[in-house]
């Protein structure tokens, strides 16, 4: 029985490389969209470059990517697998590095599927007790489930419960569609039923497709996925920033400096920056940040590593810049991925 007082992620086995203790993965939803140009998986964090015939993996790419009954018309990425549905990949020349997706029917009835992984997908409502039991003996199973009862977040997290109880280890992906008319509303309502499950250890990795059209907006998916994540601390992919709500003492416009400082650093994996309105609590209040920008006086800021002090009362002009060159002194600086 799971308990509300602490953090456990489900235990699931691992297939391929999801599930177990491998960090939650993403999934691309590239069924619907047109992928004709190595160029156009940008959006999804994987970046070529024509001059040297290779690909770039920015921290938050899609591992996986779904394309239903379309391939790419080229080599996937380095690092990636497509997942094609299961008539598309008996077709397909390459049926090792493609993985199948099925249907609860077609994976009941197959005569070949993947030596090391097969994608189930469906949703709660058609996983019975009985096709729970028929799929838990197989440890190529990864199951792609989604929701269409009113409420997502309780119908998953249930039948995830009744597949854990029922002894089901096979890893769950998480599904979701969000339209909506704004992209502020597909952000709430994806992050809430994602952001609930994850928190709650359940999920071995999203599918995530939001937009404000019948078709999602690729980026925004694979940006607001990791986002996810990295929220309910199952991934880390990203700077994170700890600032505080600003009251009478904040020497400085708070949003506008937190927007600066995190377009220069927001790509640092695992770096967290404390950005503090006052000297007085605001480095209490970063008690964990591996870096602190704290105002001390008006145009003057005060440098932090972890709770020590570095450079203190300089002008707030070019603080930002010595902010980077303490994060370089310390080697944990990388340049920002850009496209060719
Ligand atoms: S850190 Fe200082 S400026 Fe920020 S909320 Fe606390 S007291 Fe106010």
């Amino acid at each position: 029985m799971r308990t509300p007082y602490a953090y456990a992620r489900r235990a699931s086995r691992t297939v391929a490389t999801i599930g177990h203790d491998h960090v939650p993965r993403v999934i691309a939803n590239l069924a619907d969209q047109t992928i004709s140009r190595m160029e156009d998986l940008a959006a999804i964090g994987h970046v070529y470059d024509p001059t040297t015939d290779k690909w770039a993996m920015r921290d938050q790419a899609a591992e996986f990517l779904y394309m239903g009954s379309s391939p790419l018309p080229f080599m996937a990425p380095t690092g990636t697998r497509q997942l094609l549905d299961v008539p598309t990949w008996t077709a397909h020349s390459d049926q090792f590095y493609c993985v199948p997706v099925f249907s609860i029917d077609t994976y009941l009835q197959a005569t070949a599927r993947h030596a090391v992984m097969n994608v189930v997908r469906c949703t709660c409502d058609q996983l019975t007790a009985d096709i729970v039991q028929q799929l838990a003996p197989d440890s190529t199973v990864v199951l792609l489930l989604s929701s269409t009862a009113p409420s997502y977040y309780t119908s998953m997290r249930a039948t995830i419960d009744t597949c854990t109880d029922l002894g089901l280890l096979a890893p769950i992906v998480l599904e979701r569609e969000v339209r909506a008319a704004a992209i502020d509303a597909c952000v709430l309502y994806a992050s809430t039923d994602l952001g609930g499950l994850l928190v709650d250890g359940l999920g071995d990795g999203t599918m995530l497709g939001v937009g404000t059209s019948d078709h999602a907006d690729l980026q925004q998916s694979i940006r607001l996925a990791f986002t996810i994540l990295q929220a309910t601390r199952t991934r880390m992919t990203k700077t994170e920033y700890i600032s505080c709500p600003s009251c009478g003492r904040t020497q400085f416009d708070l949003q506008e400096t937190t927007a600066r400082i995190r377009s220069h650093t927001d790509h640092l994996k695992g770096v967290k920056i404390g950005i503090m309105g006052c000297i007085v609590n605001g480095p209490g209040e970063m008690a964990d940040a591996d870096y602190g920008y704290v105002g001390s006086g008006p145009d003057r800021i005060t440098l932090y590593r972890g709770q020590d002090i570095v450079q203190r009362n300089i002008p707030s002009d070019g603080a930002v810049d010595s902010l980077i060159d303490i994060i370089k002194s310390d080697d944990r600086w990388v340049e920002p991925l850009t496209h060719p």
